[in-house]
């Protein structure tokens, strides 16, 4: 490609995985975030990387009819955010036609018919976890994202993906960090770095941890009183320690600087305790949809021995119990063990076990004991499941399979495993949990066809 073409207009023609603009230049594929089929757009090549190029949106000639004003103001900059740009009811099509296409591309599926994806009736302050950048540059402090693909950090935190109660309280924190003179971690200085807010969609309740780049000689009391005071909704602030600039936000202890370390919150019928490194899915409404999707899918009678592989703090365990004979949920943090352990216990329900460690692991091994589950549910994270669980479930040949995925990919690279294993695809219900980002949840029900 020489100088002159580095400009070009394109016909978008499709959509990338994860719901970006797709095009083709000289036979190839050109990726452009924020264009929609059917526009014709004048695009910037950057540079080719393995046969893919990305192309930066410049104007847009001929809109589609399904484009719409975003309402966040730094959506085109943050990043967090990949299709506020997109009519929600075209969103909810556009996500099926993802999941239908990584079934096609990746699975070999044909002619699955793929439910419309249940979206919101009310898209936006669905958030119940965020974390935050925490900066200053030229005296001022700010919370913020970062830019996508590079370093340069959005100086807004996220308002409108959370509650207002979240959005007063991150608003209110760069004066009082100020005020009470908290060290912020820079290049070369230690302090707060991040601060990981959860909130619990039912009660209202707010938990703050703030994350340090290293040990600090700083009591937070005073700060962590005044934050309590001042948001009522704040039942707890945590501090945490974490050297790493890169990989996961928190770090291994969290210590109770004022109030709770936990929190509970509420899924359907359910009260769930949550820990700050426990997984929680980040939606509450659209995960009572998907919930209920699964045990619809699962279609216990009572009898039945269950497996619920990758299983937090033990949510779809317990969502199972009551229709099951016994579940045995895996999950291989810790502490989300024993989250799950304390949940079974606050919802009084005796026939769940939970088991700690590697999915992969633990599967085989009960399998090679002689466990028998009828069903087995995974809900693994975005990398799938690894190939040990799934030729476990093969072996010992449950009847139904619920499998709930984050990553339409890896979810047709392992239901493609299983297929060749004589299980049959019967339904893919995908489930709107991040409304106006490109994140894709799914529901499948596989049942056993052959031996
Ligand atoms: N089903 C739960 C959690 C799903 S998220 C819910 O809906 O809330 C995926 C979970 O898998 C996380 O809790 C993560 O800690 C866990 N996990 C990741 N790798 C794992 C592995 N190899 N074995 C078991 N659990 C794993």
């Amino acid at each position: 490609m020489n100088s002159q073409e580095r400009v070009i207009e394109l016909l978008i023609t499709g959509y990338s995985h994860d719901g970006k603009g797709v095009g083709r230049y000289a036979g190839k594929p050109v990726f452009v975030a924020g264009a929609l089929r059917g526009e014709l757009v004048r695009v910037e090549f950057g540079r080719e990387r393995k046969g893919i190029i990305n192309g930066q949106l410049l104007e847009i000639i001929e809109a589609a009819p399904e484009r719409v004003t975003p309402v966040c103001s730094v959506f085109s900059s943050c990043g967090g955010c990949q299709l506020q740009h997109l009519d929600y009811q075209a969103q909810l099509q556009m996500k099926r036609e993802i999941v239908s296409n990584a079934l096609q591309r990746i699975g070999g599926f044909k002619d699955i018919d793929v439910h419309l994806t249940l979206g919101m009736a009310e898209p936006w302050a669905y958030r119940n976890k965020g974390h935050f950048r925490v900066s200053k540059a030229e005296g001022n402090i700010s919370l913020g994202f970062y830019e996508e693909a590079s370093h340069k950090q959005v100086q807004e935190s996220c308002r409108h993906l959370f509650s207002q109660a979240v959005v007063e309280l991150l608003d209110s924190l760069p004066d009082l960090l100020e005020q009470h003179q908290v060290p912020i971690a820079s290049d070369v200085d230690a302090g707060i770095r991040h601060i990981m807010v959860r909130e619990s969609s039912s009660r209202g309740e707010i938990l703050m941890v703030l994350i340090l780049s290293e040990p600090l000689n700083y009591d937070f009391s005073a700060i962590a009183r005044e934050i309590c005071k001042n948001n009522p909704r704040v039942v707890g602030v945590c501090t945490n320690i974490n050297p790493r600039k890169a990989g996961p936000i928190l770090g291994r202890d969290i210590e109770i600087v004022y109030g709770k370390g936990e929190l509970l919150d509420t899924i359907g019928p359910y009260t769930f305790r949550i820990s700050p490194h426990s997984f929680f899915q980040v939606n509450n409404h659209q995960t009572e949809v998907l919930y209920s999707k699964a045990l619809e899918y699962a279609a216990l009678k009572g009898e039945e021995l269950v497996v619920d592989a990758y299983c937090g703090i033990g949510t779809i365990s317990l969502y199972l119990a009551n229709q099951a004979k016994k579940v045995i949920g895996v999950e291989v943090v810790a502490e989300a063990i024993q989250d799950a352990e304390e949940n079974a216990r606050l919802n009084k329900v005796s026939n769940v076990e939970f088991i700690q460690g590697e999915a992969e692991k633990v599967l085989p091994e009960l399998v090679e004991k002689g466990l028998q589950p009828q069903v087995v549910v995974v809900d693994p994270p975005r990398k799938g499941c690894g190939q040990p669980l799934l030729d476990s479930i093969l072996q010992v040949k449950p009847e139904r399979l619920v499998y709930v995925s984050c990553n339409p990919a890896t979810l047709a690279r392992d239901l493609k495993h299983l297929a060749t294993g004589g299980y049959q695809v019967q339904e893919v219900q995908p489930v709107d949990m991040f409304p106006q980002t490109g994140h894709v949840e799914c529901c499948v029900l596989m049942s056993r066809v052959k031996d």
